[in-house]
């Protein structure tokens, strides 16, 4: 545990994704903003004694301590809620159900595999309530409160702490392979509006969910991440400027993701490239031939 303020830690998991950072209020209150670190760091802050449980976002590796956490009160974004309320939902909301559409080669079962998940059933996470934007909740000598951050989500949310100027970033992650806005209310634009609302707020210190680091004077980094954004923009266009090309035919050329480690990371890159097309189509300057295509303008 890294202790960023009085009263609040990061909470490191000693295992990466599919598992998160998580952020510990030891208050009044006792709190924590996610639950994805590994059981065996769980287990250590007695989660049994967690009061509430706040979450930046619906996601698996975000959530996937829910249980230990028995008498907490649980909270997420409201938009994020649906997505917890049914395996179908969750599969809806995670694009899961057009897998077979964009991985013809291979099966979800082994997709899921691939990326070390537990059965389905386990994806499926009861939250008790929701809030909204600008929501704040008191935990003793501790304030939070919720700045909404579509883009990654439609519900994903941040976590600031006024007093200590410190802002919990969630899956706006800073990590080499972020933005990630792959799911079916994932957008883009939302998540260039995330960035720079933190960047507007400009709090002293931030931390993410997936960088096992602390960062002040942070808005050089948020800029960057941001422009990785429209860099992959360019990559598309620039692409279709050469040749036509289906969803596959791009993936295959790897314009999100230098490496494809695993048919995860392949799902992904098409469900990313899918945003960008609509981004660009929306701009104008990419357009669907006949024999479904992507040209550049
Ligand atoms: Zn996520
Ligand atoms: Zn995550």
């Amino acid at each position: 545990m890294f202790k960023i303020a009085e009263n609040i830690y990061l909470v490191k998991s000693k295992l990466g994704f599919t598992y998160c950072n998580c952020i510990l209020v030891e208050d009044k209150v006792r709190a924590i903003i996610d639950t994805g670190a590994d059981y065996e760091t769980l287990l250590k802050i007695n989660p049994e004694t967690i009061d509430l449980v706040l979450y930046t976002h619906h996601h698996y590796d975000h959530t996937r301590g829910h249980k230990l956490f028995h008498h907490a009160h649980s909270l997420i974004h409201k938009a994020d809620y649906p997505a917890t309320l049914s395996l179908e939902a969750y599969e809806k909301y995670n694009s899961i159900d057009i897998w077979d559409d964009l991985m013809p080669n291979v099966t979800r079962e082994e997709g899921i595999m691939a990326l070390n998940i537990l059965p389905s059933e386990e994806l499926l996470c009861p939250i008790d309530n929701i809030f909204i934007d600008k929501d704040v909740f008191n935990l003793g000598d501790t304030e939070v409160q919720v700045i909404h951050t579509p883009g990654h989500s439609a519900g994903h949310s941040a976590f600031y702490f006024p007093k200590e100027d410190f802002l919990f970033t969630g899956d706006i992650c800073l990590t080499a392979a972020g933005p990630w806005y792959g799911e079916l209310l994932s957008d883009p634009d939302d998540m260039i509006n995330s960035i720079n609302k933190i960047i507007e707020l400009n709090p002293r210190i931030i931390a993410s969910c997936h960088v096992n680091e602390v960062f002040e004077d942070s808005s050089a980094k948020l800029e960057e991440f941001k422009n990785r954004i429209y860099k992959r923009d360019e990559r598309i266009y620039n692409f279709l400027k050469n040749e036509p090309a289906d969803i596959h035919k791009m993936a295959d050329n790897k314009l999100i993701y230098k490496f494809h480690p695993s048919p995860f990371v392949v799902f992904w890159e098409k469900l990313m490239l899918i945003k960008h097309i609509e981004r660009l189509e929306k701009m104008g300057v990419v357009a669907k031939t006949d024999k479904n295509l992507y040209i550049a303008k």
